[in-house]
């Protein structure tokens, strides 16, 4: 596994770009203020551009506009979904395949949160070197934790504190499209087994044995390649992607799946179907663990008060922040 100069860690950087050119909007969805620092200590990034005023037609461009546009729509949508659910009694917070997501600093957290930032070595070390560099403060306990997510990693989340009778807020943003198809059952069933009833799990899926080759060989998919080196099509897992929102169900998770489309309606801003469209297979799931896992200290307690209660799983109850 490699840090964010190449293969899939660079995809974090393609996400923090996105995310340093919507800070810079008046009516920005997220703002994010360590975004282009990512960006700029990165090599090979020194092209990209970290302001709108960089894109020449920012509203037609099928990379900083359309897939940027859509970067921070996913922030937003889920920055207050999870700022939801830690209001709401989640005691803890894990980003797997965190990335370069800074929301354990940038966000207004309830006192007492914890944040777990699950990724390869490289990727979180090029992190702490900038966000050293930086000065940056948490808003949160900050975790991170250097795993391979498709082998297995919960022995070390337990080791670094992580208490599973405690309900936590977890999400995969960006993530589950590069694991192979078993590495993302065994994440599911991680997830299942460690959560106290009242977690939730937001996760991100793109089925691209749905996509057309005219797609994968369109626009975005296109600059992507020409304009930053990144072949995007080719770090998806191959292979048929599991139903990980079934596989909730089945273990008694209220789930909903939602179009990233819903929450442009609701926000006003973001991308909108077009013809032949790169992010048509993207959805965005929502997940709360109803039952949680029988005999788990605690789960009794939340059963009754705290557990069970949907959040953040549906445009309508995600509350406007910021
Ligand atoms: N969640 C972050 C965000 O949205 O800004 C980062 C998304 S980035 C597209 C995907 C991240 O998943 C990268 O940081 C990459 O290193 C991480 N990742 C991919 N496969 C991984 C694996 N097997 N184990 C740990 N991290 C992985």
């Amino acid at each position: 596994m490699t840090g964010p100069t190449a293969g899939v860690g660079r995809t974090a950087l393609l996400v923090a770009a996105a995310r340093a050119i919507e800070s810079q909007l008046p009516d920005a969805l997220a703002r994010d203020p360590y975004a282009a620092a990512f960006v700029r200590a990165a090599p090979g990034t020194a092209h990209w551009p970290l302001h709108p005023d960089r894109i020449p037609d920012r509203v037609s461009d099928p990379l900083w506009g359309r897939l940027g546009g859509y970067f921070a729509l996913r922030t937003r949508v889920l920055d207050d979904h999870l700022l939801a659910a830690t209001r709401a009694g989640a005691r803890q917070v894990v980003l797997l395949g965190a990335g370069l997501d800074s929301r354990a600093l940038r966000l207004p957290w309830p006192s007492g949160r914890t944040v777990h930032e699950l990724d390869t070595a490289g990727v979180l070390a090029f992190k702490h070197r900038v966000l050293e560099r930086v000065g940056a403060v948490p808003r949160a306990g900050r975790r991170p934790l250097a795993i391979d997510l498709r082998g297995a990693w919960t022995t070390a989340l337990l080791d670094s504190g992580f208490d599973p009778g405690e309900p936590t807020a977890w999400l995969a943003e960006g993530l589950l499209l590069y694991l192979p198809a078993a590495a993302e059952q065994g994440l599911i069933a991680a997830v299942d087994r460690l959560s106290a009833p009242g977690s939730t799990l937001a996760f991100e899926t793109k089925d691209i044995s749905a996509e057309p080759d005219r797609v994968l060989r369109g626009p975005l998919y296109t600059a992507l390649r020409e304009r930053l080196g990144l072949d995007l099509p080719a770090l998806f897992a191959p292979g048929p992607r599991p139903d990980s929102a079934g596989a909730l169900r089945a273990r008694g998770w209220k789930v909903r799946v939602r179009t990233p489309y819903e929450f442009t309606a609701l926000h006003g801003r973001g991308p909108l179907p077009e013809p032949d469209d790169a992010l048509a297979a993207n959805r965005w799931t929502f997940a709360t663990a109803v039952r949680g896992t029988p005999g788990r200290p605690g789960a009794e307690d939340h059963r009754r008060g705290r557990g069970g209660r949907d959040v953040g799983d549906s445009p309508d109850d995600i509350p406007a922040t910021g």
